[in-house]
């Protein structure tokens, strides 16, 4: 993943163009800026490369989801259902609009599981948000058919999964809108950066007033713009678009070097007796920022970790007790341990969770070992790599 691991000239170039300008705001600034756009450039990119009609960049990956969320009238007391294996961010940006996030089990794609799905709808719920965790998705015509049964939105949140497609589409085009981001452990990074697509010229305009305060972006040089609807900021820089930008260019090259790592790892660690890998949809291809699979339960995944740590194979998690992806660690959710007041509706709205158990989420997510592939490997190095990681599940199967 880390689109980081590789930079080099061409980002250096892309952000010397900015700071010869002096010009570090994406709109605007007309006569100064020596003809760079450099964050309308990037979306013109990722519509190239998402195959999508609109992108429109915000600040950050959470921005995204919150933008998306808004561009499409998501609010006071609506319903959103999420996946109990994401990150934080999902809830927040949830949050953040006055809406209420419902949290059901993924199965063993890691992702949504579309029964949970559809036993989670009440006459509240506007949206399913599906969160393409870990370079891969969910089981998405199944959530299709949920949402065109029942009138609801499908947004995705792809930021783990930039590159992977599902029937030939790039996951963050299937639904209604697709969030990225290009935070910096991100396979496309800006240091902080996101992005909204959607194929929605209505959630579009929205999206791209709303990220700006509302402004209109009407006329050059910011002269004629008004204000049609309340907005917050959530721009991106130039100085960032333009990372962006290099690092987008080389997003193929990126994209081979994680599958073609990811492979090894399927054909060496996979080929273990008691290891399963993680479930892909028909016709969907992961991107490869990770390599995922099962062992027979949590036990042997933490002596797993435990001899992965011992023998210096890092950046691999089972994301049982971890406090950034998974609920079992959320506490300051749970308890809704907020800096100010939160509206009646919403606490009534999260209730549930002190008392619902997710023993199907917790089945997958305590078998499931994570590991993150890193672009600046040689191949020589993962098959080293995995070759050690098959021997130290082999040591811990047969103990
Ligand atoms: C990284 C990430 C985000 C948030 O992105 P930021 O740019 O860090 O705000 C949201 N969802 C998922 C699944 C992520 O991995």
């Amino acid at each position: 993943m880390p689109g980081f691991e590789l930079f080099g000239d061409i980002e250096r170039q892309q952000v010397n163009d900015v700071l010869e300008s002096g010009v570090l705001m994406r709109y605007g600034f007309d006569g100064m800026r020596n003809g760079h756009w450099k964050a309308k450039e990037l979306e013109a990119a990722l519509e190239d490369t998402f195959k999508t009609k609109h992108v429109q960049l915000v600040s950050s990956g959470t921005a995204a989801v919150t933008v998306a969320l808004a561009a499409a009238g998501v609010g006071a007391g609506d319903e959103v259902i999420m996946p109990t294996f994401t990150f934080v961010a999902s809830f927040e940006a949830i949050m953040m609009l006055g809406a209420i996030p419902v949290l059901v089990d993924i199965d063993d794609t890691l992702v949504l599981d579309p029964k949970a799905v559809e036993a989670a709808i009440t006459p509240k719920t506007k949206a399913i948000m599906v969160v393409q965790m870990c370079g891969s998705m969910g089981e998405m015509s199944a959530l299709q058919d949920i949402c065109n049964k029942h009138r609801l939105l499908l947004v995705e949140d792809a930021c783990q999964a930039i590159g992977g497609t599902y029937k030939g589409k790039s996951l963050g085009s299937i639904g209604d809108l697709g969030c990225f981001s290009f935070d910096f452990v991100k396979t496309i990074t800006c240091g902080e950066g996101g992005a909204v697509i959607t194929n929605n010229n209505t959630y579009y305009k929205n999206a791209d007033h709303y990220s700006d305060h509302g402004h209109d972006h009407v006329g050059n040089d910011r002269g004629a713009e008004t204000h049609p609807f309340l907005g917050y900021n959530f721009r991106i820089s130039e100085l960032h678009a333009a990372v962006g930008l290099a690092q987008v260019k080389r997003l193929p090259e990126f994209l081979k070097i994680q599958r073609k790592y990811l492979k090894l790892f399927q054909d060496i660690v996979g080929k273990v007796d008691g290891v399963t890998l993680r479930t892909v949809p028909e016709s969907g291809e992961e991107s490869g920022s990770f390599f995922n699979f099962f062992l027979p339960d949590l036990e042997t995944s933490r002596k797993v970790i435990e001899g992965f740590k011992h023998g210096g194979i890092d950046a691999c998690w089972n994301y049982y007790d971890n406090n950034w992806h998974y609920i079992r660690k959320w506490e300051h959710f749970k308890e809704l341990k907020s800096l100010f007041p939160i509206s009646k509706e919403v606490i009534d709205g999260l209730k549930y969770l002190k008392t619902k158990s997710f023993k199907q989420s917790d089945h997958y997510i305590g078998r499931n070992i994570s590991c993150l592939i890193k672009l600046s490997w040689t191949e020589d190095e993962v098959i080293e790599r995995a070759n050690k990681m098959a021997d130290i599940i082999k040591g811990v199967l047969i103990s």
